[in-house]
């Protein structure tokens, strides 16, 4: 265990829509990318207290109502997590319905913003193209595209069309 943090292996995202913008964060620690916001579960908290925390704390929106969507297992080959687990984590996506409005906290994100469907494929093509390791990682920490394990959901939920169904080669995502 490192830094002294107990990591319940439980993490949320969450889906937030403003009519056919997505709501994506750009990560700043590992893994990096475009992700849907949220993050662990601390102790004594449940999934839905963990997305209206987390919400809050990455994008400034307050979380009126939660739906549950779907459940994953996620794990990156052993790699040990920010709170120092190597184990598989149990994360649940929520769809967020949500009032207020952005707000940068540069201590948790790089930027926050919505996009576009257009936007949402050129930063999956580029997911494609870093797993495929046609760019480096220095490249893709610089300029990102969708973290894999979200781009598997998108693709699952039908957010990216079938042709991105690049994934399904891949075990590992994070
Ligand atoms: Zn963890």
């Amino acid at each position: 265990m490192l830094k002294g943090i107990y990591c319940m292996n439980r993490c949320i995202a969450m889906i937030v829509w403003n009519e056919s913008y997505l709501l994506l964060i750009e990560r700043k620690k590992y893994p990096y990318g475009f992700a849907l916001p949220g993050g662990h579960l601390e102790e004594n908290e449940n999934y839905k207290d963990a997305g209206r925390r987390e919400l809050k704390e990455e994008t400034g929106l307050n979380a009126v109502k939660l739906k549950y969507i779907l459940e994953d297992v996620i794990y990156d080959n052993g790699r040990v997590c920010s709170k120092g687990s190597d184990e598989p984590h149990i994360c649940k996506v929520y769809r967020a319905f949500y009032e207020g409005s952005l707000k940068l906290n540069k201590k948790e994100t790089k930027s926050i913003g919505w996009y576009s469907m257009l936007e949402l494929y050129d930063l999956a093509l580029k997911t494609n193209n870093y797993l495929d390791k046609l760019i480096t990682e220095k490249e893709w920490e610089n300029s990102p595209g969708v973290v894999p394990v979200c781009y598997k959901w998108f693709v699952e939920l039908g957010i990216l069309g079938s042709g991105y169904n690049f994934y399904k080669k891949r075990k590992i995502f994070i």
